[in-house]
Order: structure tokens, then sequence, then C-alpha cells
């Protein structure tokens, strides 16, 4: 695997056994092209806690890929988080990824005892020292809360100086908007490494309300052609590799240090996208 660059899997924890084993199935196929690290994704508020620690229990110690646990602080207590982080470590867990959190709609916001993001990393420093690579959210295209593009910039530099290791972006279909997003955390003296998240696209009415959700933007001409083509998943699919893939390759040509993909629990989306690619096996 190619020293400068990391190239990394995310899985969600499955909800029922099936799930699990389809999951296994597909975290086998994707450890044979040897990614750096694969992470697992946690239901804010805990929703996940026992499944997202033992599926990344099972995936580093048996499929044996370094694997990094999410962790989100809104809906835990210090003392929940303390626990995991503390199990984590001695499993031999090395990276974490450190996020807020959305709580689902009901729960409230202000169960937690921490309420953002650099609270959290900077709680896994002072319980842990300097045990994890944390990684921490970038948002290339502004994080839907956030008052403005600054503040929202200001918020990723107090993330990093609160002792945040790498970033992984979210989603996004405009490359230009990861070269300006690192542009500017450049100039404000920020140095980690900053990796495009990518989301391989393969049905269009599921990715336009979560796009709409999480604030990723479907450029005009992307959306149009993905709409023509209705219920015509094998188009919507050959389309889809074809965008992403240009990217990406943008992405890499302009120095991104890496691609994280969010596979939703499926190997070929990403596959596809990575054989185009040629990254290394
Ligand atoms: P933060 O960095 O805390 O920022 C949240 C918002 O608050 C931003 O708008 C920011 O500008 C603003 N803000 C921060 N500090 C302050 C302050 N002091 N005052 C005012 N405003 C402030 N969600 C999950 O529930 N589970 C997961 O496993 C998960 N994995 C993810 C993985 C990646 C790579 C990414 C990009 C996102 C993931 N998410 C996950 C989604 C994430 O939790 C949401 O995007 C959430 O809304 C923000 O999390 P954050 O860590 O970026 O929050």
């Amino acid at each position: 695997m190619s020293q400068e660059r990391r190239y990394s899997f995310e899985f969600f924890p499955a909800k029922t056994e099936a799930g699990h084993e389809k999951l296994m199935t597909v975290a086998r196929n994707l450890a044979s092209y040897q990614p750096d690290f694969f992470s697992c994704t946690y239901g804010a508020g805990g929703s996940t806690r026992d499944r997202t620690l033992q599926t990344v229990l099972q995936l580093d110690g048996e499929v044996k890929v370094p694997t990094a646990p999410h962790l989100s602080c809104v809906g835990d207590s210090k003392a929940e988080l303390r626990a995991l982080l503390a199990h984590y470590k001695d499993a031999g867990i090395q990276r974490i990824v450190a996020l807020r959190g959305d709580l689902p709609s009901g729960m409230g916001m202000a169960s937690g005892e921490l309420r953002f993001a650099n609270e959290l990393v900077e709680f896994i420093r002072t319980e842990t020292g300097d045990h994890f690579h944390i990684e921490v959210a970038a948002y290339p295209e502004v994080h839907p809360q956030a008052r403005s593009y600054e503040s929202d910039l200001a918020n990723f530099v107090r993330k990093v100086k609160a002792g945040a290791s790498s970033a992984i972006t979210q989603y996004f279909f405009n490359a230009d908007s990861y070269f300006y997003f690192v542009e500017r955390v450049r100039k404000l003296g920020v140095d980690i490494p900053v990796v495009p998240g990518i989301m391989p696209i393969t049905n269009y009415s599921k990715l336009a309300r979560f796009s709409d959700a999480c604030g990723a933007e479907i450029p005009r001409w992307v959306r149009k052609q993905l709409e023509s083509y209705g219920d015509d998943v094998q188009s919507i699919q050959a389309f889809g590799e074809q965008v992403i893939t240009e990217m990406c390759e943008e992405l890499l040509q302009g120095g991104a240090p890496g691609l994280h993909f969010y596979t939703l629990n499926q190997a070929e989306p990403s596959l596809a996208i990575w054989k185009n690619l040629n990254l290394p096996r």
C-alpha cells in the first residue's frame, strides 16, 4: 500500500444477523484489496453502541483490517464515552472517528455532556493521551447547521487544535469545493491530511434525500441525467461510476492524500471505482 496515500472503507453496523453476515462477506472481499483501514459508524445517542463495538472488534480481529470505530458525543455521557474508549484501547484499536453526531428527532439536543466534536476530541486526548489517531469530519460544502462558511472553518480549526490527527470529508460531487476548503484551512495553519469521503452513486432517490439532509449538492447536470434514467438502475450505476471515477482522478491528481469510501455495506460500487482508478492492491 502506498505510503503517501491512504484508502479506507466505511460500514454501518447491521441491524439483523443476516445483514451482519452480509457485511462480513463484503468486508472480507474488500480486505483482499488491502485498504489501510475500515471504519464503522455509531448511532448518535448510543443506539448502535453494542453493535458498533461488536462489528469493530470482529472486523479488526477476524477480518484483520485495522478498524476505526466512529464515536459521537451528543446523547452519550462522559462515563459512557470513557467506558467505550477503555474498551477500544484494551482491544488494541488505534484509530477513532470523533463526531458530534445527529440525534434522531425526538431525542432532544442536550442529553450529552459534550456538545460539539472539538469537545469530544479534547476529551479523548485527556482520557487516553496520544493513544488514538483521531479522525474528524470536514465539510467542503459547509455543514448544514453552520452559521457561515467562516464559522464552519473556525470550527474545523478548533477540532484540529483540540488534537485531531486527520480528517475525512462529507461526500461531495464537486472537486473544486474540496480544493478550496483545503486551501483555506492550510492558510489557517492546518497541516493534517484532509481525505475526501467518496459516495458511489447507486440509487438516485435515496441519494437525493440524503444529500438534502447532509448538505451535499448534486450538480444540476448530474441530477438531470440521473433523473432521466428513471428506474433504469444499470444506467444510473454506469453513469454514477463514470462521474465519481473522474472526480476521484481529479482529486488524486490535485494532491488528495487518499480516499475514504462510504460503502453503505456494498462492495461492488466502491470496488468498481477502485479498479477504474488502478488503485494499489
Ligand atoms: P461538529 O464539528 O461539532 O460541528 C457541528 C456543527 O456545529 C457545525 O455546523 C459547526 O459549524 C457547529 N459548531 C461547532 N462548534 C460550535 C460552537 N462552539 N458554537 C456554535 N456552533 C458550533 N453521524 C453519526 O451520528 N454517526 C456516525 O458514525 C457518523 N459518521 C460520520 C463520518 C464522517 C466522515 C462524516 C463527515 C460525518 C459523519 N456523521 C456521523 C455525521 C455527523 O455526525 C454530522 O454531520 C453532525 O451533524 C456533525 O458532526 P461533526 O462531528 O462534524 O460536528
